[in-house]
Protein backbone atom coordinates (compact mmCIF):
# COMPACT_ATOMS: atom_id res chain seq x y z
CA UNK A 1 0.00 0.00 0.00
CA UNK A 2 1.08 3.21 -0.63
CA UNK A 3 1.75 5.60 2.18
CA UNK A 4 0.50 8.60 1.69
CA UNK A 5 2.80 11.61 1.80
CA UNK A 6 2.77 13.14 5.33
CA UNK A 7 0.51 16.78 5.77
CA UNK A 8 3.17 19.37 6.47
CA UNK A 9 2.19 20.90 10.20
CA UNK A 10 0.26 24.43 10.20
CA UNK A 11 3.13 26.89 10.84
CA UNK A 12 2.69 29.04 13.35
CA UNK A 13 3.41 33.19 12.81
CA UNK A 14 6.43 34.35 14.22
CA UNK A 15 6.24 36.50 17.26
CA UNK A 16 9.29 38.21 18.62
CA UNK A 17 8.41 38.96 22.19
CA UNK A 18 10.58 42.07 23.99
CA UNK A 19 11.34 41.69 27.88
CA UNK A 20 11.65 44.71 29.70
CA UNK A 21 14.79 44.68 31.91
CA UNK A 22 13.94 45.61 34.53
CA UNK A 23 10.38 44.18 35.93
CA UNK A 24 8.09 42.36 38.37
CA UNK A 25 9.20 42.30 42.26
CA UNK A 26 11.34 45.20 44.11
CA UNK A 27 13.60 44.99 46.88
CA UNK A 28 10.71 45.99 49.32
CA UNK A 29 7.89 43.46 48.64
CA UNK A 30 10.71 41.15 48.22
CA UNK A 31 11.47 41.92 52.10
CA UNK A 32 7.87 41.67 52.93
CA UNK A 33 7.23 38.63 51.37
CA UNK A 34 10.30 37.34 53.04
CA UNK A 35 9.21 38.57 56.52
CA UNK A 36 5.70 37.08 55.90
CA UNK A 37 7.79 34.00 55.19
CA UNK A 38 10.62 34.25 57.97
CA UNK A 39 7.64 34.57 60.40
CA UNK A 40 5.28 31.30 59.32
CA UNK A 41 8.71 29.60 59.51
CA UNK A 42 9.43 31.35 62.98
CA UNK A 43 6.45 31.11 64.67
CA UNK A 44 4.46 28.85 62.93
CA UNK A 45 1.24 29.96 61.61
CA UNK A 46 -0.73 32.01 62.30
CA UNK A 47 0.94 35.10 61.29
CA UNK A 48 -1.51 38.15 60.59
CA UNK A 49 -0.68 39.95 57.87
CA UNK A 50 -2.55 43.71 57.64
CA UNK A 51 -3.83 44.12 54.15
CA UNK A 52 -2.67 42.84 51.02
CA UNK A 53 1.40 42.58 52.01
CA UNK A 54 1.65 42.40 48.05
CA UNK A 55 -1.47 43.68 45.56
CA UNK A 56 -0.91 39.99 43.85
CA UNK A 57 -3.66 37.06 44.17
CA UNK A 58 -1.37 34.39 43.43
CA UNK A 59 1.28 35.96 46.24
CA UNK A 60 -1.67 36.51 48.64
CA UNK A 61 -3.11 32.81 47.85
CA UNK A 62 0.83 31.37 48.17
CA UNK A 63 0.72 32.98 51.65
CA UNK A 64 -2.66 32.09 52.82
CA UNK A 65 -2.24 28.36 51.91
CA UNK A 66 1.10 28.72 54.33
CA UNK A 67 -1.15 29.80 57.29
CA UNK A 68 -1.36 33.80 56.58
CA UNK A 69 -4.50 35.31 57.96
CA UNK A 70 -4.72 38.76 56.01
CA UNK A 71 -7.20 41.79 57.49
CA UNK A 72 -7.65 44.90 57.37
CA UNK A 73 -7.81 46.13 61.07
CA UNK A 74 -6.16 45.61 64.00
CA UNK A 75 -9.37 44.53 65.78
CA UNK A 76 -9.99 41.48 63.31
CA UNK A 77 -6.36 40.38 65.00
CA UNK A 78 -7.04 38.02 68.65
CA UNK A 79 -4.44 38.68 71.40
CA UNK A 80 -3.01 35.50 70.89
CA UNK A 81 0.24 36.42 70.71
CA UNK A 82 0.67 35.97 67.12
CA UNK A 83 2.83 38.45 64.75
CA UNK A 84 0.79 40.61 63.03
CA UNK A 85 2.82 42.33 60.09
CA UNK A 86 2.36 45.44 58.33
CA UNK A 87 2.53 46.08 54.41
CA UNK A 88 4.85 47.82 52.74
CA UNK A 89 2.61 50.19 51.42
CA UNK A 90 3.01 51.60 55.45
CA UNK A 91 0.55 52.53 57.88
CA UNK A 92 -1.00 55.44 59.72
CA UNK A 93 0.89 56.00 62.53
CA UNK A 94 -2.35 55.10 64.36
CA UNK A 95 -1.88 51.13 63.59
CA UNK A 96 1.68 51.05 65.55
CA UNK A 97 0.18 52.41 68.28
CA UNK A 98 -2.92 50.69 68.67
CA UNK A 99 -0.56 47.63 68.12
CA UNK A 100 1.81 49.04 71.54
CA UNK A 101 -1.80 49.87 72.98
CA UNK A 102 -2.94 46.13 72.99
CA UNK A 103 0.91 44.92 73.41
CA UNK A 104 0.66 42.94 69.78
CA UNK A 105 3.74 41.21 68.40
CA UNK A 106 3.78 43.56 65.55
CA UNK A 107 6.65 43.56 62.76
CA UNK A 108 6.71 46.86 60.20
CA UNK A 109 7.52 45.30 57.00
CA UNK A 110 7.11 48.74 55.78
CA UNK A 111 9.53 49.74 52.66
CA UNK A 112 12.20 51.50 54.02
CA UNK A 113 11.24 54.07 50.81
CA UNK A 114 7.79 54.54 51.99
CA UNK A 115 9.06 55.46 55.29
CA UNK A 116 11.87 57.81 53.73
CA UNK A 117 8.89 59.66 52.76
CA UNK A 118 6.92 59.69 56.12
CA UNK A 119 10.34 61.05 57.33
CA UNK A 120 10.50 63.73 55.01
CA UNK A 121 6.44 64.90 55.35
CA UNK A 122 7.51 65.22 58.87
CA UNK A 123 10.18 67.25 58.63
CA UNK A 124 7.91 69.54 56.62
CA UNK A 125 5.78 69.52 59.45
CA UNK A 126 8.32 70.15 62.14
CA UNK A 127 9.50 73.42 60.14
CA UNK A 128 5.71 74.41 60.28
CA UNK A 129 4.92 73.73 56.48
CA UNK A 130 1.81 73.11 55.17
CA UNK A 131 2.50 69.36 53.51
CA UNK A 132 0.90 68.57 49.38
CA UNK A 133 1.27 64.85 49.33
CA UNK A 134 0.88 64.17 45.35
CA UNK A 135 -0.78 60.52 45.08
CA UNK A 136 -3.75 59.01 44.41
CA UNK A 137 -6.87 58.99 47.05
CA UNK A 138 -7.93 55.76 48.74
CA UNK A 139 -4.47 54.17 47.59
CA UNK A 140 -3.01 52.27 51.04
CA UNK A 141 0.43 53.91 50.83
CA UNK A 142 -1.53 57.62 50.67
CA UNK A 143 -3.16 56.77 53.32
CA UNK A 144 -0.48 55.88 55.34
CA UNK A 145 1.85 58.69 54.50
CA UNK A 146 -1.42 61.24 55.62
CA UNK A 147 -2.15 59.28 58.44
CA UNK A 148 1.89 60.12 59.95
CA UNK A 149 0.40 63.04 60.96
CA UNK A 150 -2.34 65.25 62.51
CA UNK A 151 -5.44 65.62 60.12
CA UNK A 152 -5.42 68.62 58.46
CA UNK A 153 -2.13 68.91 58.13
CA UNK A 154 -1.15 67.31 54.48
CA UNK A 155 -3.34 68.34 51.40
CA UNK A 156 -3.67 66.00 48.85
CA UNK A 157 -3.63 66.40 45.22
CA UNK A 158 -4.29 63.89 42.55
CA UNK A 159 -3.52 65.70 39.38
CA UNK A 160 -2.89 68.89 37.30
CA UNK A 161 -6.12 69.78 37.52
CA UNK A 162 -5.64 69.99 41.26
CA UNK A 163 -2.31 71.66 41.45
CA UNK A 164 -4.06 74.59 39.61
CA UNK A 165 -6.51 75.16 42.31
CA UNK A 166 -4.99 74.02 45.52
CA UNK A 167 -5.45 77.04 47.50
CA UNK A 168 -2.67 76.49 50.48
CA UNK A 169 -2.79 78.58 54.06
CA UNK A 170 0.68 80.09 53.63
CA UNK A 171 2.18 80.01 50.14
CA UNK A 172 5.15 80.79 51.85
CA UNK A 173 4.91 77.65 54.00
CA UNK A 174 4.83 74.83 51.85
CA UNK A 175 6.26 71.38 51.30
CA UNK A 176 5.35 68.23 49.00
CA UNK A 177 6.12 64.80 48.91
CA UNK A 178 5.12 62.08 46.71
CA UNK A 179 3.74 58.83 47.15
CA UNK A 180 6.36 56.46 45.26
CA UNK A 181 4.72 54.32 42.79
CA UNK A 182 3.79 57.44 40.46
CA UNK A 183 3.96 58.35 36.52
CA UNK A 184 7.67 59.83 36.20
CA UNK A 185 6.66 62.23 33.44
CA UNK A 186 2.90 63.20 35.63
CA UNK A 187 4.27 63.91 38.56
CA UNK A 188 7.13 65.88 37.58
CA UNK A 189 4.04 68.32 35.30
CA UNK A 190 2.42 68.59 38.88
CA UNK A 191 5.47 69.62 40.58
CA UNK A 192 6.45 71.89 37.72
CA UNK A 193 2.92 73.97 38.13
CA UNK A 194 3.41 74.12 41.60
CA UNK A 195 6.91 75.75 41.62
CA UNK A 196 5.36 78.45 39.30
CA UNK A 197 2.41 78.90 41.39
CA UNK A 198 4.47 78.42 44.61
CA UNK A 199 7.99 79.04 44.47
CA UNK A 200 9.04 78.95 47.73
CA UNK A 201 7.39 75.33 48.02
CA UNK A 202 9.66 73.03 49.47
CA UNK A 203 10.48 69.51 47.66
CA UNK A 204 12.26 66.31 49.11
CA UNK A 205 16.21 66.60 49.06
CA UNK A 206 15.98 63.37 46.82
CA UNK A 207 12.99 61.83 44.06
CA UNK A 208 10.15 60.13 46.39
CA UNK A 209 9.14 58.04 43.38
CA UNK A 210 11.61 55.10 43.98
CA UNK A 211 14.20 53.07 42.05
CA UNK A 212 11.57 50.29 41.12
CA UNK A 213 9.08 52.75 39.59
CA UNK A 214 11.42 54.91 37.64
CA UNK A 215 13.21 51.90 36.04
CA UNK A 216 10.24 49.94 35.02
CA UNK A 217 9.03 52.92 34.00
CA UNK A 218 12.50 54.00 31.48
CA UNK A 219 12.55 50.08 29.95
CA UNK A 220 8.72 50.55 29.09
CA UNK A 221 9.46 53.82 27.36
CA UNK A 222 12.51 51.99 25.21
CA UNK A 223 9.92 48.70 24.23
CA UNK A 224 6.07 50.21 23.55
CA UNK A 225 7.25 52.89 20.42
CA UNK A 226 8.78 50.02 19.08
CA UNK A 227 6.14 46.63 19.44
CA UNK A 228 2.95 46.06 17.93
CA UNK A 229 1.47 45.50 21.44
CA UNK A 230 2.18 45.77 25.55
CA UNK A 231 1.19 43.29 28.14
CA UNK A 232 1.67 44.38 31.85
CA UNK A 233 1.88 41.73 34.05
CA UNK A 234 0.02 42.78 37.49
CA UNK A 235 -3.10 43.73 39.35
CA UNK A 236 -5.83 46.64 38.61
CA UNK A 237 -5.31 47.75 41.88
CA UNK A 238 -1.51 47.90 42.12
CA UNK A 239 -0.47 51.43 41.64
CA UNK A 240 2.96 51.04 39.85
CA UNK A 241 1.13 48.53 36.93
CA UNK A 242 -1.44 50.91 35.87
CA UNK A 243 1.16 53.43 35.60
CA UNK A 244 3.23 51.27 33.01
CA UNK A 245 -0.05 50.31 31.22
CA UNK A 246 -0.35 54.79 30.75
CA UNK A 247 3.70 54.81 30.14
CA UNK A 248 3.34 52.44 27.31
CA UNK A 249 -0.03 54.29 25.53
CA UNK A 250 1.93 57.29 26.19
CA UNK A 251 5.29 56.18 24.65
CA UNK A 252 2.90 54.83 21.61
CA UNK A 253 2.32 52.02 22.04
CA UNK A 254 -1.04 50.61 19.55
CA UNK A 255 -2.93 48.43 22.30
CA UNK A 256 -1.42 48.17 26.36
CA UNK A 257 -3.70 45.79 28.47
CA UNK A 258 -2.77 45.04 32.12
CA UNK A 259 -3.46 41.47 32.70
CA UNK A 260 -3.06 39.28 35.90
CA UNK A 261 -2.93 35.59 34.20
CA UNK A 262 -2.45 33.90 30.64
CA UNK A 263 -6.65 32.98 31.37
CA UNK A 264 -7.28 36.81 31.36
CA UNK A 265 -5.79 36.96 27.69
CA UNK A 266 -8.28 37.99 24.81
CA UNK A 267 -7.09 36.80 21.81
CA UNK A 268 -8.86 38.70 19.57
CA UNK A 269 -6.53 41.52 20.97
CA UNK A 270 -3.56 40.00 20.50
CA UNK A 271 -4.20 38.80 16.46
CA UNK A 272 -1.58 39.23 13.89
CA UNK A 273 0.91 40.89 16.06
CA UNK A 274 4.20 40.64 15.23
CA UNK A 275 6.46 41.94 17.67
CA UNK A 276 4.83 41.97 21.81
CA UNK A 277 6.40 43.84 24.63
CA UNK A 278 5.62 42.50 28.40
CA UNK A 279 6.52 44.02 31.63
CA UNK A 280 5.68 43.27 35.26
CA UNK A 281 4.47 45.51 37.93
CA UNK A 282 7.00 45.50 41.42
CA UNK A 283 4.11 42.95 42.46
CA UNK A 284 3.76 40.45 39.84
CA UNK A 285 6.00 37.22 40.06
CA UNK A 286 8.34 36.20 37.55
CA UNK A 287 6.31 32.55 37.33
CA UNK A 288 3.37 34.72 35.86
CA UNK A 289 5.66 36.82 33.03
CA UNK A 290 6.74 32.94 31.57
CA UNK A 291 2.88 31.88 32.24
CA UNK A 292 2.32 34.48 30.16
CA UNK A 293 4.64 33.75 27.26
CA UNK A 294 4.02 30.20 27.18
CA UNK A 295 0.40 30.97 26.26
CA UNK A 296 1.89 32.93 23.46
CA UNK A 297 3.97 30.10 22.59
CA UNK A 298 0.63 27.88 22.11
CA UNK A 299 -0.04 29.83 19.21
CA UNK A 300 3.06 31.69 18.00
CA UNK A 301 6.68 31.13 17.16
CA UNK A 302 7.73 32.98 20.16
CA UNK A 303 11.66 34.09 20.00
CA UNK A 304 12.01 36.09 23.11
CA UNK A 305 14.66 39.25 23.41
CA UNK A 306 15.49 41.61 26.77
CA UNK A 307 15.66 45.00 26.07
CA UNK A 308 17.39 46.36 29.36
CA UNK A 309 17.49 49.81 31.35
CA UNK A 310 18.84 49.78 34.65
CA UNK A 311 20.36 47.16 36.36
CA UNK A 312 19.55 46.81 39.86
CA UNK A 313 20.68 45.27 43.29
CA UNK A 314 18.97 46.75 45.40
CA UNK A 315 18.79 44.79 48.88
CA UNK A 316 16.97 45.84 52.44
CA UNK A 317 17.36 43.34 55.07
CA UNK A 318 14.26 42.02 57.04
CA UNK A 319 12.67 44.08 60.02
CA UNK A 320 15.04 43.76 62.98
CA UNK A 321 13.15 41.20 64.95
CA UNK A 322 13.61 38.57 62.35
CA UNK A 323 16.74 39.80 61.26
CA UNK A 324 18.11 39.44 64.42
CA UNK A 325 16.71 35.96 64.97
CA UNK A 326 18.22 35.15 61.97
CA UNK A 327 21.39 36.65 63.02
CA UNK A 328 21.71 34.50 65.81
CA UNK A 329 21.09 30.80 64.52
S1 LIG B 1 7.50 49.90 44.59
FE1 LIG B 1 9.24 51.09 45.43
S2 LIG B 1 8.46 52.02 47.31
FE2 LIG B 1 7.01 50.39 46.74
S3 LIG B 1 7.74 48.60 47.86
FE3 LIG B 1 8.76 48.55 45.87
S4 LIG B 1 10.73 49.59 46.19
FE4 LIG B 1 9.41 50.11 47.91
Amino acid sequence: MALSPEKPALQKPALQVLLCSPRGFCAGLVRAIESVERALALYGPPVYVRHEIVHNRCVVESLRAKGAIFVEELDEVPDTGAPIIFSAHGVPRSVPEEAVRRNLFALDATCPLVTKVHRAAEIHYRRGREIVLIGHAGHPEVIGTMGQLPSGSVSLIESLAGAATFSPRDSNKLGYVTQTTLSVHDTAEIIALLKRRFPAIVGSPKEDICYATTNRQQAVKRVAPIVDAMIVVGAPNSSNSQRLKEVAERAGCPHAALLQRAAAIDWNEFAAIARLGITAGASAPEVLVEEIIDAFAQRYAVSVETVSAAEEGVFFPLPRPLREIQAAE
